[in-house]
């Protein structure tokens, strides 16, 4: 592909990404490999959405400016982080769309096992944490999860997606905030049921019917069986890297319950726990209080009575 065609595709994908709103003012950054040794990257400080192909610069694999007449982008460290681990890749995309963005910022991974297509192509979508942007420290969050993963999220910061092209890696971005905001309602709406992890190693099975080249497999631990055969409520599998691991991760972390026979398992929540809690805490309230004394509750045991009020309702 030529460069001036990667540069359009440059302009294209800026427009796309400030037109959807995943981008505002000069936030956001892409680039994309040209040859085996260079980098073709949007410049620093520009709004995404009024790009023109001159504005990119050319840059080396350590960074250095090879053509141009703008500095490259703030966040070039990153860029060149992804490209150093994965010989693989060759465009990446950063932006902060919103939804996507508000589960960085809440602290939580898109890591269960929600959607069928998610789980196919970017299995889960971890959450990289919290650095200063432009700094080392951002190239050193992202190394932590890079090789294994097309798709992250950074803490208090935005998304991050790569792909063997500019337009796969923006597509991958498309996804995350697609799927975060899917995530998002069901949340809302107070339910999310979660395919099997039988089902989630079914699905992982089609990656090469579909010709999808994931970075790392989806990893379930296969020891544990979690309420399989009993009554118990399925056990959220959390397999792969634990939580303070220090090395990089090399699967793909999903959070999927045991099946039992089912395809599609009701989220383990912690409502059914709150909801225990909260009535015991309710009783001994009762028994201790007299009068108009004061019941106190916390915010998780009041959700948890609420939603089991409105279902006694129905
Ligand atoms: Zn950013």
């Amino acid at each position: 592909m030529s460069i001036e065609s990667l540069r359009a595709d440059i302009v294209e994908i800026g427009r796309r990404m400030y037109a959807r709103g995943y981008t505002a003012s000069n936030d956001g950054n892409i680039s994309v490999r040209v040859g085996d040794d260079r980098l073709l990257m949007t410049p620093k400080s520009v709004c995404k959405g009024f790009m023109t192909p001159d504005m990119m610069c050319v840059t080396d694999l350590a960074g250095k400016k090879i053509q141009g007449d703008r500095d490259p982008s703030s966040e070039m460290l990153m860029h060149l982080e992804v490209y150093q681990q994965r010989p693989d890749v060759r465009a990446v995309v950063h932006a902060h769309p919103p939804t996507a963005t508000g589960f960085a910022v809440a602290g939580i991974p898109l890591d269960r096992a929600v959607l069928a297509e998610v789980l196919t192509t970017l299995g889960s979508i971890p959450l990289a944490e919290y650095a200063t942007p432009s700094t080392s420290e951002l190239p050193e969050a992202v190394r932590k999860y890079i090789k294994a993963h097309d798709g992250m999220l950074l803490a208090n910061h935005g998304a991050l997606t790569v792909g063997g092209d500019l337009y796969s890696a923006y597509y991958k971005m498309e996804t995350v905030e697609h799927f975060a905001q899917i995530s998002l309602v069901a949340r809302m709406l107070g339910r999310e049921n979660l395919i099997s992890r039988e089902e989630v190693l079914r699905l992982q099975g089609l990656r090469g019917t579909y010709g999808i080249q994931a970075p790392a497999p989806i990893c379930l631990d296969p020891d544990v069986t979690g309420g399989a055969g009993t009554s118990a409520p399925a056990q959220t599998v959390v397999a792969g890297p634990r939580e303070g691991a220090e090395d990089a991760a090399t699967c793909q972390t999903v959070q999927a319950p045991a099946g039992t026979g089912s395809r599609l398992v009701a989220a383990l929540d912690f409502t059914n726990e709150a909801r225990f809690r909260a009535s015991g805490a309710l009783r001994q309230a009762a028994s201790e209080a007299s009068g108009e004394a004061e019941i106190r509750l916390t915010y998780r045991e009041l959700s948890a009575l609420i939603e089991d009020a409105i279902k006694n309702l129905r």
